[in-house]
């Protein structure tokens, strides 16, 4: 492919010269005349371990540098715009992204046939759609989706790992406002075939790499509110407790798909429930304090779980205003799956919720109704012995715990007349197998 990039700073300028090196005939574009120049002696304004390999085999070849925008976006199919983005304490900074799209879209003005514009630069969500799409077609006149498309996808490598990581991916995130948008970025990758990727739109691409980004920023965070408490309570050497926690199945086993067993954990839902996990994060929080060393991140662990049955609740106001008089059938009373145990499950504040709001609540458990109905023995809950006589004439169901037996519940919901509200506790079953579907996080 004909490829521009916009800027060449770390990503650009390895982008470009791994593009290169992947068969792609590359212009990277700066408005720094003296980065150009360096860039078309093959000199490398920046280092990175192999990068200066790159540019002496492909300078003047299938890699050139220019300041010339326009020329760059005319001879090519497919622009990059992988200018910096500073956090500026407020807000992140996006005068460079939109002076880019802004040039980029008078380019397109008079550039006939089809161009697709990619947002390679670390983005918050939102930012293509509602930012370089407007610009792009404010400059060019053209029509988004019609005449060219917008893609996001972005860059996670590592500086002083750079050329190593674009080469050898771990995956690729492929955002797009349409289908084609999307294809022309799997053409860019052709040569990276084996590359674990997702397709998707530009907002959930622009949200994962945040999200990764802030996965590993919270774990070393967690990392050192313990170390912060091992040293306050003495004897405790966090680095031992760590090993301890790698020696964890969820660390070192893999699930089906060959994943690590911990991805079972980032999922969004209704909360986490069960006897050990509030109860202990608890303790230790107020082992903590007691010991002159607050846990404010723990803290917020226990915060956003109590949160999570409230906002699970809060879908079925997206369809009713009030929820009195609704009727709603609560499915899975155990905190997960295969057990009996109900303490802590998030069932009970979701109902708790619902009655509040005056619905009538139905609830049924396929092991666990002795257990819920002992704990949270509310007379406005009619504990059902069946599932049918559950959702019989339910306004909407609400699944907690995804027992297997559930699994055909999607099927007799489409049987039913009315339009049933789904609620999607765990985000377990597939979007569209319902006619009214609601998840956490979606
Ligand atoms: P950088 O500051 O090193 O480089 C940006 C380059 O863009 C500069 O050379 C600048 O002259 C050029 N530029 C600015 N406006 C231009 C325009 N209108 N036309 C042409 N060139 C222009 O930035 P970077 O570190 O490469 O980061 C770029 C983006 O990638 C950022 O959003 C960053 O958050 C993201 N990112 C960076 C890394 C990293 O490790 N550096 C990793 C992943 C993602």
């Amino acid at each position: 492919m004909k490829v521009s990039i916009i800027g060449t700073g770390y990503v650009g300028l390895v982008t470009g010269a791994c593009l290169a090196e992947k068969g792609h005939d590359v212009t990277c574009v700066d408005i720094d005349p003296n980065r150009v120049s360096a860039l078309n002696r093959a000199e490398s304004p920046i280092f990175e371990a192999g990068l200066d390999d790159l540019l002496r085999a492909h300078v003047g070849r299938s890699l050139q540098a220019t300041t010339d925008l326009a020329h760059a976006v005319m001879a090519t199919d497919i622009t990059l715009i992988a200018v910096g983005t500073p956090f500026d304490g407020r807000e992140i900074d996006l005068t460079a992204v939109l002076r880019a799209s802004r040039q980029i879209g008078a380019a397109l003005k008079a550039k006939d046939g089809y161009h697709v514009v990619v947002v390679k630069s670390t983005v918050v969500p939102g930012t293509t759609d509602r930012h370089v799409l407007p610009a792009l077609e404010e400059a060019s006149g053209k029509r988004a989706g019609v005449d060219f498309g917008v893609a996001m996808n972005p860059e996670f490598l590592s500086e002083g790992e750079a050329v190593n990581d674009f080469l050898f991916p771990d995956r690729l995130i492929l955002g797009g406002i349409d289908e084609r948008s999307i294809d022309a970025l799997e053409r860019l990758y052709e040569p990276f075939k084996e590359v674990p990727r997702l397709r998707t739109n530009t907002r959930t691409a622009e949200m994962t790499k945040y999200a990764s980004n802030a996965l590993l920023a919270t774990l070393i965070s967690f990392s050192n509110e313990l170390a912060n408490l091992g040293a306050a309570i003495g004897e405790i050497d966090t680095i031992e407790v760590m090993r301890g926690v790698h020696l964890s199945q969820y660390f070192r086993g893999r699930n089906k798909e060959g994943l690590p067993a911990i991805t079972a954990f980032l999922a969004a839902g209704c909360g986490f429930g069960g006897s050990c996990l509030t109860k202990d994060v608890s303790a230790l929080i107020a082992h903590g304090e007691a010991a002159g060393n607050p846990m404010p991140l723990l803290r917020s662990v226990i915060r956003v779980n109590q949160e999570q049955p409230r906002r699970t609740v809060g879908l079925l106001r997206k369809h009713w205003p009030s929820l009195a008089d609704l009727k709603v059938a609560v499915l899975g009373l155990s905190f997960k799956p295969g057990t009996n145990d109900v303490r802590e499950s998030p069932a009970f504040p979701i109902m708790r919720e619902l009655v509040d709001e005056g619905a009538v609540v139905t609830a049924y458990d396929p092991v666990a109704l002795h257990e819920a109905r002992t704990l949270f023995p509310e007379p406005k809950v009619r504990y059902c012995e069946t599932l049918e006589e559950a959702i019989n004439g339910a306004d909407a169901v609400i699944v907690v715990t995804p027992w297997q037996e559930f699994s055909g519940l999607p099927a007799r919901l489409n049987g039913e007349q009315r339009r049933v509200v789904f609620v999607d506790g765990r985000r377990t079953f597939d979007k569209g197998s319902v006619p009214v579907y609601e998840g956490v996080g979606l």
